[in-house]
């Protein structure tokens, strides 16, 4: 079974402090290997927190996959996300294409993210960013400095690299929808996330996970002919080509488990 993740925002030694859905993520990775033989754990987008993972990984006798998203650490490409989720922590009240709105409570926010991004997902990056600088622009401020520290560097890259049971793995340059980005944009994605990564730790880079698990006949034919050997889906159905499915922790682990 495949397994994927995305960050654990806190240390284990810290997680009393974080908020619980943090706890969870934590508990539900050890719950996940306690209960299950044959796991593969895979992480996507490149964040610090992973790093939490290798005691487990050590202890449980796990690999790990961990595909990264070389704009993030480049700091070339903003992960809007954490800064609209950053921005829906502390605002409340806000205005979005010209309404105002009154965000109360965690699930109303958590709805307006979910419609946000719905609309920002199949966009290209300038787009994407257009529409993302006029939100901000609209609620009064700039967009936020670069997100502190989130992702790994590429020196802790190249210490994970060394590890026996991680591998590094690619999840493009600008984490964008592929199937709906133009042929050049889709190679530019595929070829120069992949020789970024390589040139950074001297390694053969031959794992691909798709942004959002998005794929097509045409992004998996072009993965194929730029090197890559195994490509990760979000779903654990698409068993076909070179796609490995996967299954989502949160999916993996029943909620009263975590809790
Ligand atoms: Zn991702």
């Amino acid at each position: 079974m495949i397994v994927y993740l995305h960050d654990i925002p806190y240390s284990v030694g810290n997680r009393l402090a974080a908020n619980k859905k943090n706890i969870d993520t934590v508990f539900s990775v050890e719950k996940c290997l306690k209960n299950n033989r044959n796991v593969l754990l895979t992480a996507d987008d490149g964040y610090k927190s992973v790093k939490n993972l290798l005691p487990l990984l050590e202890k449980y006798n796990v690999k790990l996959i961990f595909f990264i998203t070389t704009g993030f650490l480049d700091k070339s490409v903003y992960p809007y996300e954490v800064e609209l989720s950053n921005f829906l922590e502390r605002n409340s009240a806000l205005s979005y294409e010209g309404k105002s709105l009154l965000l109360e409570d965690v699930s109303v926010k958590e709805e307006f993210f979910g419609m946000v991004h719905k609309q920002l997902k199949y966009l290209s990056l300038r787009e994407r960013n257009n529409h993302i600088d006029s939100f901000f622009l609209e609620n009064g401020g700039g967009r936020e400095e670069y997100v502190e520290n989130i992702f790994v560097t590429w020196q802790d890259l190249r210490e994970l690299a060394k590890h026996p049971l991680v591998e590094i793995g690619s999840h493009c340059v600008s984490h964008v929808f592929l199937p709906s980005q133009d042929l050049s944009t889709i190679i530019f994605e595929l070829k120069e996330s992949k020789a970024r990564i390589e040139h950074e730790l001297g390694k053969k880079v031959t794992k691909l996970s798709y942004p959002y698990g998005g794929s097509n006949f045409k992004v998996k034919v072009l993965a194929k002919a730029l090197g890559y050997k195994e490509t990760y889906a979000t779903n654990d159905k698409k068993y076909n080509f070179m796609d490995k499915g996967r299954v989502s922790l949160s999916k993996n682990v029943p909620r009263k488990l975590r809790e």
